[in-house]
Parts: structure tokens; sequence; C-alpha cells
């Protein structure tokens, strides 16, 4: 199927893609195109105006600030993979990326794309949940910070008013010696998770001072588990402390789909919960 006509727009400036956005009712967005694009082919969508961010400024790439990491919405997943901030300070975005789609879906695809796509199962949304990101959108009235806590409003339904556009990605990344493990369960390489999870650990003389687990796929958007996060602070970090964790990840509030039930996705999101903990807690530069 071709998608129903649409005027199609070209701003360069964030500014010009506000106002567009603003002026024109039934308006989408056109980032990397790769969940859009198939969307108004079948039709799912039908926009009287589609508005290009692929020749806008000043919003991609990646810059450090005190401690910061702040990703422009329209960075590619594949820039993501190969910049060396994002290697050095949170590893475990690349190692993520790994599972996303294929090769040529990461050469369009950007994190802004999935941030707003939202897909619940999606590796970004997972890993913004883990870092507790801070999303920054431009409307007509100007800027506003989003917690990733405040994201999700509902199923693949994004914080974002019709005329408001993401612009950045921030969070601060952990101590250089943390521990990172990104384990997820697909039917297939490439299509979205059945159940994803996303650890990371610190650990001081042997014993776990912070910890962040973030589970997707399990529910309607991506959720953290604080308690289990809890219950590992001045535990010893190894596989009994992390056994604690994967029980109470078997409890999660979990959705049954036409591929599997949820008790099915309890029992994942245990397994990976261990498993991530595990690589994390190896990958920790004890001192
Ligand atoms: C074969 C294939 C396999 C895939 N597998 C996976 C996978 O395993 N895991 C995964 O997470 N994803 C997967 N995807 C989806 C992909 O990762 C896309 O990143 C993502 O869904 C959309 O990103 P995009 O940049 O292409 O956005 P687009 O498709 O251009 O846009 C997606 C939506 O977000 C809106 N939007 C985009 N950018 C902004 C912005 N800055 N501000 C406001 N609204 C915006 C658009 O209007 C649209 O509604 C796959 C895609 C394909 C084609």
């Amino acid at each position: 199927m071709k998608p129903a006509p649409f005027i199609y727009h070209n701003p360069l400036t964030p500014e010009d893609a506000v106002s567009l956005l603003a002026s024109n009712e039934e308006a989408k967005i056109l980032a990397g195109g790769q969940s859009l694009m198939p969307m108004l082919n079948m039709r799912f969508v039908v926009p009287d105006h589609v508005i290009d961010l692929n020749n806008v400024t000043g919003i991609d790439g990646v810059t450090n600030r005190d401690n910061l990491l702040e990703i422009g919405a329209m960075t590619r997943q594949c820039d993501l993979m190969a910049n060396d901030l994002v290697k050095s300070k949170a590893p475990i975005i690349p190692e993520a990326l790994e599972h996303v789609g294929h090769f040529q879906t990461r050469n369009r695809c950007t994190i802004g794309g999935s941030l707003c796509h939202l897909d619940p199962a999606a590796e970004l949304p997972c890993l913004m949940a883990a870092y507790d990101a801070n999303l920054t959108v431009q409307g007509p009235e100007g800027q506003r910070e989003i917690p990733f806590i405040e994201w999700p409003l509902a199923y693949m339904i994004p914080n974002l008013a019709p005329d408001e556009l993401l612009t950045k990605i921030s969070f601060r990344y952990w101590s250089l010696n943390h521990g990172f493990g990104f384990e997820e369960f697909a039917r297939r390489h490439g299509d979205f998770a059945i159940v994803a999870v996303a650890a990371l650990l610190e650990v001081d003389d042997g014993k776990i001072t912070r910890a962040a687990i973030s589970i997707g796929g399990a529910n309607i958007s991506p959720v953290r588990l604080v308690k289990a996060e809890e219950a590992l602070i001045g535990m010893l970090a190894n596989e009994d402390t992390y056994k604690v964790a994967a029980d109470i990840a078997q409890e999660i509030e979990s959705i049954s789909d036409a591929y599997v039930t949820s008790q099915y996705r309890q029992r994942l999101a245990g397994t990976l919960v261990q498993r991530a903990l595990v690589k994390a807690g190896d990958r920790v530069n004890r001192s």
C-alpha cells in the first residue's frame, strides 16, 4: 500500500518545526521513518502534514556536560553505538542497541523516534527508565523538562502535546567502575523483545551501594523494579543476592498477548533479571 496524500514540510530549525506543528492540524513528525513509514503505508496513521526533522539543525549528537550525557533527539541508533562518549560513560547503550532491529534500521532510527513511538518492548525506553533520564520538549510556549517516569501516559502514548517536539534526552551517567548488563528474549534476532532487562550496579567493598533495574516488554511501558533495587542495597554482590531481585521480578505485573501469557513474561523477567545482574556484578570494577 501507499500512504494517503499529505503535504511534506522540510523545516531547518526546531522553532520552525514547532511552528509548523502548531499551525497545522493532523501533523506528524518524521524522524528515522522506521516506524512512521510502515504506519503511513498501512494507513494506520493518515496525517494531512508530515514534518521532516532530517534537515533540522542542533538536535543531534552527544555531549558531556557536568557528568550529564546530553543526546539530541535526532541522533541515530548507529551513531549512539559508535560514539566514544556513550561507549565509555554508558556502555549498556551500545550493548542494548545490538538487539534493536537490524544494521539497516539502526542506520536510520533515532533515539527520539524510539522514545516518541514508545513501543513497550523497545530497548531505548527501557534504558532511559534505568537512567532516570530527563526529556526536553519544545513547544510554542518554550521548553518543558519531563522526567522519564512521567513520559509514558498510556500504551504507546508519550507525554507530548500535538504541537511539541522532543529535542533532547539527558541523564547523569554512573561512576566509571559501575557494572552493567542488558538481557532480552525475542523470538528472532531483530524482533522486539518479549521481555528485556537493563541492570546497573555500583559496588563498594563487595557490597552493593547503588542499583537500577528496568524491565521492558512486561507491561504497557518500561518499569523500574524499585523493590528489588532497595533489597539489593548493602547486600553482598553475589548470585544469592541477585536471586532475591529475580524472585521479586517474577511478581511483576505483566500483560498477556497473542504470543505469550503474563505468567510466561513473569518467569522470563525473573530469569533475565538474574542474568543481567550476574553480568553487571562481573563487570563491576571492584576497588
Ligand atoms: C524491521 C524493524 C525492526 C525493528 N526492531 C526494533 C527493535 O527490536 N526494538 C526497537 O526498539 N525498535 C525496533 N524497531 C523500531 C525502530 O527502532 C525505530 O527506532 C523506532 O520505532 C522509531 O524511530 P524513528 O527515528 O524511525 O522514528 P519515526 O518512525 O520517524 O517516528 C516514530 C514516531 O515518533 C514520532 N517522532 C519521532 N521523532 C519525534 C520527535 N523528535 N518529537 C516528536 N515526535 C517524534 C513520529 O511522529 C512517529 O509518531 C524496528 C523497526 C523496523 C523497521
